[in-house]
């Protein structure tokens, strides 16, 4: 045997990196996509515009919208994406917050490691810190109130936002909205429907009683009301089969394509007799509504929309009593949903489906205007946050003060924990303490007032006691955020906290990155993060 000729044990093109290199690039690569958020942070946060490869513009504050749309490649990166993913989807607000945690735990943790202390130990320093910061953020909640408090957590989750101008009068619309569809503290945020129109100011938006759909009826033809609907909702396409798209399908002869376009014409005109035959007068459908079913729909008096979203059906089915129908056989009445009125209204230039009187009273939409595409899309995240806040206040009945105070009152509570523990994970959990004291310190420097003067202050007056001292925006003074109005659901920060520290110790855990060429973006490829990796080394002598 040779024993100079080396072992491939990997592809030829398989890029590689270990130990402390692999550590350093991941952490680099993380940092850097809290640093990017970091300047979005609270209400004087700036805006991003992001401009993707077919030019399309987005201007955003939002955390997730951002991390989103930067088409990130870096693996430990898009971890860090995915963190602010699950914030949108566990909370629907807080998606900044996160990620800038992760961002500043792993901060941390470098210069840990630069201590030679082993990542081993930070890692499980992290997840004490993380055990122990929970239990103290349930202790320091306070229950909500009342309706007020709701409010307050919806204006301050719209506080710097595109919906600022009018945060009174939407975060009005959305308690009222929650309050409507709520069963006592059961309540989601699939339960408000939120439809969008452009051309109208911000302070047209309202609440409408029932379903709004952005869609206009198929054919002009059709009425534009009706009244005592019955409405079918289907899942199945009114249309023909494309041959050319059912690769199913072996036709030999022309005749043979003929016949088949016949038998499709034919249950396509049983399939409209049967639903015109059944007493529906309205129909939603998933899919395509063929120019013919139009033709036969319109004819009989019949009001059709094509192509209405899934998740819209499932919420006009709940709304109206309804079932959606996926087989011709199951087209009666009673699965039809039930409402008072289903009509075409104009708002600019186009047509949306209002559905009144729905069979349940729990079925509101909350309706958002706005001059532009840009403002109405800015305005929908920002009350998509604030939806997101109200609904797990609803849901948990716990809420927290804002402006970092929660947050440092956790990190006075953490370094106290420190104390406690005898070995170095001591030092991780001191890490950890800092970490959080990054929130006000970036809610401070973001509205230009001096970061070490707000946590220098924030510190004191925390250790006198005041748990609840943070840095108020409006004022640019520290005090009780609680009683300025400056609230936060309880939830947005334990999920934050528990994610933020997961992926920080996932990402400590790695000491090999191996990364196969052609199999998605690399780590050194020229992707949005820099700080690329060394060549990777490959097969092993
Ligand atoms: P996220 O994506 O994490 O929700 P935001 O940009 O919405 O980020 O900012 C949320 C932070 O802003 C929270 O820490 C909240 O307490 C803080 N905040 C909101 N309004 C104020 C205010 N008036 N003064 C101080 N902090 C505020
Ligand atoms: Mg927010």
């Amino acid at each position: 045997m040779n024993e100079d000729k080396p072992i491939y044990i990997l592809p030829e093109n398989t890029q590689r990196t270990l130990g402390k290199d692999a550590q350093r690039n991941n952490i680099m690569a993380a940092k850097i996509v809290a640093d990017v958020v970091k300047s979005t942070l609270g209400p004087k946060g700036m805006d991003k515009m992001l401009v993707d490869s077919t030019g399309e513009t987005i201007v955003t504050n939002d955390g997730v919208t951002i991390l989103e749309e930067m088409e990130i490649e870096h693996p430990a990166a898009k971890m860090m994406v995915d963190i602010a993913k699950t914030q949108e989807q566990e909370v629907g607000d807080g998606t900044t917050t996160a990620a800038l945690l992760a961002g500043k735990l792993l901060e941390e943790a470098e210069e840990l490691l630069e201590k030679k202390i082993h990542a081993t130990v930070i890692t499980k320093g992290y997840r004490l810190a993380a055990e122990e910061a929970l239990k103290v953020l349930e202790e320091v909640a306070s229950p909500v109130e009342d309706q007020e408090t709701l409010r307050q957590l919806a204006m301050t989750a719209m506080t710097g936002k595109g919906a600022e101008g009018q945060k009174e009068h939407l975060a009005g619309l959305l308690v009222q909205a929650v309050h409507q569809v709520a069963e006592g503290k059961k309540v989601e945020i699939g339960d408000v429907k939120i439809e969008k129109v452009k051309g109208e100011r911000v302070e047209e938006s309202s609440l409408v009683q029932g379903m709004v759909l952005d869609k206009e009826r198929a054919h002009g033809d059709m009425p534009e009301k009706i009244e005592g609907a019955k409405i079918l909702l289907t899942d199945v396409a009114l249309e023909l089969k494309q041959p050319e798209q059912e690769a199913k399908l072996s036709i030999t002869s022309p005749d043979e394509l003929q016949r088949f376009i016949e038998h499709e014409e034919k249950s396509l005109k049983d399939l409209t007799d049967r639903i015109i035959g059944s007493g529906a007068n309205v129909v939603l459908c998933q899919k395509g509504i063929d120019d013919v079913a139009q033709y036969y729909l319109a004819k009989a008096g019949l009001f059709a929309c094509r192509r209405v979203p899934k998740s819209d059906l499932e919420k006009v089915a709940r709304a109206t009593g309804g079932k959606i129908v996926s087989h011709l056989q199951d087209v009666r009445e009673e699965n039809f949903g039930a409402a008072e009125m289903v009509e075409e209204v104009k708002q600019g230039e186009e047509g949306m489906t209002f559905i009144r009187g729905c069979q349940n009273p729990r079925a509101v939409t909350l309706l958002l205007r706005g001059g532009t595409g840009h403002v109405v899309d800015e305005i929908e995240r920002a009350m998509q946050d604030a939806l997101g806040d109200v609904v797990a206040a609803v849901r948990s009945g716990r809420v927290v003060a804002g402006g970092g105070a929660v947050e440092m009152s956790v990190s006075r509570r953490l370094r106290a924990f420190a104390k406690t523990l005898g070995g170095r994970e001591q030092l991780a959990v001191e890490g950890f303490a800092l970490a959080l004291e990054s929130i006000p310190e970036a809610l401070a420097e973001n509205a230009g007032m001096d970061p070490i003067d707000v946590l220098a202050e924030l510190r004191q007056r925390q250790e006198m006691g005041e748990a609840r001292a943070g840095v108020n925006l409006f004022t640019e003074k520290v005090e009780d955020t609680l009683a300025a109005g400056i609230v936060e659901p309880l939830k947005v920060k334990t999920q934050a906290v528990s994610s933020a520290a997961e992926v920080a110790q996932m990402i400590l855990r790695i000491d090999d990155v191996l990364i196969s060429r052609g199999g998605g973006g690399g780590v050194g490829s020229s992707g949005a993060i820099g700080g690329g990796m060394p060549p990777g080394m490959m097969g092993m002598d």
